[in-house]
């Protein structure tokens, strides 16, 4: 195929025959933020690539291998985000957010940039929906936020499908002995590790715990746990934040090998994992992140926050065979033939639309059959046909294209109010005939 018709590897189209699917999940995740009282923030799609570098993390894949980084031509290097946290953190100091009033809570829905070997489940541009709240040392702000995500999945109907984990990687004090520990217990595999994983094991040995070969994760199944080196402190709050979700009724797992791909977790980590959608089961991932305000320069600020993957959030949908509702369609399709009549149609389409109906008429010159073909093939729910002699007489014949009831509608006025009045009164029978 020529490059000109060929999209880029690992990034995806979203047609129109499948937008409302994603317009539909998008919608739960707006309100399920709004009901907890978060607030939308858009920043920009790219930053300087130090932002990326400090607050993702050096030692990480991403900042390693999957950014997306360039200079402009005045000479700046710049990076296409690869995840939200950052962009949010920026923000939050640049414009003294904290002013507002801490907790700061937002939300983001957005595209991510990772130079990663395209997959299922896996690609290059990919979308994310997030959500971060600055300025809570609080278990129940980890708890609020972990009922937020799983409350999504629970409105898609996919409660059972998707399972919480979490887990606690305590804070820089009891990370450092945990650390230590495992470069020990690494240290007596070094043979067997892959090559990522022999470059950690000095700078960041946690990280091993995450890599993805399966001799690695055969070796870390036996490694220390965590748990047993959080300080008391980090022991007392992962207890508080389980006593919160059993509060709310959130099943969870503990499960110890989490320890997140980035650089900025601190204490409470979590993922919701499904088994159905193949290799890349993490639908989303998060947790606090206590150090990171701080590290970019602002005042210590407990943070935390996680995001969710939309590519694999409608995998999961799709392979539960969860039908969306919501395809729009078209409420009335006016076809015309003929000068005058087109004018009749072109009007009353536009008076239909200012009353918000999705009203619809020819645009490519068919005639009155293939008119009628279009009308059908987009759904429309009624259809109008104008031709000379309906105009001479004033009138046209309304058909319902479900039930195929016709109506006499006046073309010279009170045409709308006639059709708001069917189509309420025929509204109001479907909702009653569903109820
Ligand atoms: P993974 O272990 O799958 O590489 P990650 O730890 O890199 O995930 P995060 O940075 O925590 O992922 O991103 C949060 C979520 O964003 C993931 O759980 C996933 O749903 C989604 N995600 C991350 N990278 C990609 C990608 N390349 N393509 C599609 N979705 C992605
Ligand atoms: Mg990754």
């Amino acid at each position: 195929m020529a490059v000109l018709t060929r999209k880029v590897k690992g990034a995806e189209d979203i047609l129109p025959r499948d937008s409302y699917k994603w317009q539909f999940v998008e919608d739960i995740m707006r309100k399920e933020a709004e009901c907890h009282g978060y607030k939308e923030i858009r920043t920009p799609v790219f930053e300087h690539t130090v932002l990326f570098n400090r607050s993702v993390g050096e030692t990480t894949d991403v900042v390693q291998k999957e950014m997306y980084t360039f200079d402009t031509k005045g000479g700046e290097s710049i990076t296409l985000r690869p995840e939200g946290t950052a962009g949010a953190a920026r923000a939050y100091l640049e414009h003294a957010l904290y002013n507002d009033g801490l907790p700061v809570k937002v939300y983001y829905m957005l595209t991510c940039y990772r130079y990663e070997k395209a997959q299922a489940g896996r690609q290059r541009e990919f979308h994310q929906f997030g959500m971060e709240a600055y300025g809570s040392a609080d278990a129940r702000a980890d708890a609020e936020m972990i009922c937020a995500a799983s409350s999504i999945f629970e409105r898609l109907g996919l409660k059972e499908k998707i399972k919480l984990e979490i887990n606690s990687i305590g804070c820089p004090t009891c990370r450092k002995k945990y650390s230590d520990a495992l470069k020990t217990y690494f240290g007596e595999h070094k043979e067997s590790l892959c090559d990522t994983c022999l470059s950690r094991l000095d700078r960041n040995p946690m990280r091993i715990l995450d890599c993805k070969s399966e001799i690695c994760k055969g070796i870390a199944q036996n490694a220390p746990t965590v748990l047993d080196y959080i300080c008391e402190d980090c022991a007392a709050h992962f207890e508080q934040v389980k006593g919160y979700l059993d509060c709310a009724g959130i099943e969870y797992t503990v499960n110890p090998t989490i320890v997140r791909g980035l650089d900025y977790y601190t204490r409470t980590v979590f993922e919701f994992v499904t088994d159905c959608i193949g290799a890349q089961g993490t639908v989303c991932g998060g947790g606090r992140y206590d150090g990171l305000i701080e590290e970019l320069g602002g005042q210590p600020t407990p943070s935390l926050g996680f995001a969710m993957g939309l590519e694999r959030l409608l995998m999961v949908l799709r392979a539960n065979g969860t039908e969306l509702p919501g395809e729009p369609v078209c409420d009335i399709y006016i076809a015309a033939l003929g000068d005058a009549a087109n004018k009749k149609a072109f009007t009353l389409i536009q008076e239909l639309r200012s009353a918000s109906f999705r009203a619809d008429g020819d645009l490519v010159g068919r005639g009155l059959r293939a008119q009628m073909k279009y009308a059908n093939k987009i759904g429309a729910k009624y259809s109008v046909v104008i031709g000379d002699d309906d105009l001479s007489a004033n009138k046209a014949m309304l058909k319902n294209m479900e039930s195929g009831e016709q109506t006499e509608m006046p073309l010279d006025g009170g045409f709308l109010e006639k059709f708001i009045s069917l189509y309420v009164e025929n509204e109001q029978k479907r909702m009653i005939a569903e109820s």
